[in-house]
C-alpha cells in the first residue's frame, strides 16, 4: 500500500519508482526502530546482503525526504534521522532524545497539544505549526550514571 502510493506520487512528479527507492522505504516500514539515519539504512541493507552503495542510500533518503515520504529529524547530533511521514495529521508526533546514548522516543501528542493550548492562551496567538524537542537522560543512562557515582564514592 505504501509502495503503491509512493509509486503514484513519484510518477506524478516525474520521478521513477526505482528498486532502490522501494527498498529504502521498505527498511523504514519494516524497522522496529522507526527513526533511522542514512547510515543505519545502509547498514540494514548490507545485513540483508542487498548490493547498494552508500552514496546511493544517502541520495535516495534525501530525495524521499524532499518528496515528503520521509520526515527529517534534527537533534543536533551532526546527523539527520528520518522516519516515515504519513500525510494524516493524527500521526504527527514529537520526540524526546537521550543526550547520552541517542535513544529516541515518541511523546504522547496529547501532552504536546496541551502545551500548545497553553501557549495560545498566554500569547493570544493561534498556533498553526510547531516543532518541539525534549532532550535529557534516559532511565538506562540515569542508572548507569548513578552506579558510576556510587563506585567513585
Ligand atoms: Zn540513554
Ligand atoms: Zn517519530
Amino acid at each position: 500500500m505504501l509502495y503503491e502510493s509512493l509509486r503514484k506520487e513519484l510518477r506524478s512528479r516525474k520521478y521513477r519508482m526505482t528498486a532502490q527507492r522501494e527498498i529504502v522505504l521498505k527498511v523504514f516500514a519494516e524497522s522496529g526502530e522507526r527513526h533511522l539515519g542514512a547510515e543505519d539504512v545502509y547498514r540494514k541493507l548490507l545485513e540483508k546482503r542487498y548490493r547498494i552503495s552508500k552514496a546511493t542510500v544517502y541520495r535516495t533518503v534525501e530525495l524521499l525526504s524532499k518528496l515528503g515520504f520521509l520526515r527529517r529529524l534534527e537533534f543536533g547530533e551532526g546527523v539527520y534521522r528520518y522516519e516515515l511521514a504519513t500525510p494524516d495529521a493524527e500521526t504527527v508526533h514529537q520526540h524526546v532524545i537521550c543526550r547520552n546514548c541517542g535513544e529516541l522516543l515518541e511523546i504522547d501528542e496529547q501532552l504536546v497539544k496541551q502545551l500548545v493550548k497553553n501557549v495560545e492562551k498566554q500569547t493570544g496567538y493561534v498556533v498553526t505549526d510547531y516543532d518541539v524537542k525534549f532532550f535529557g537522560l534516559c532511565p538506562k543512562c540515569q542508572s548507569k550514571n548513578k552506579s558510576k557515582a556510587d563506585e567513585s564514592e
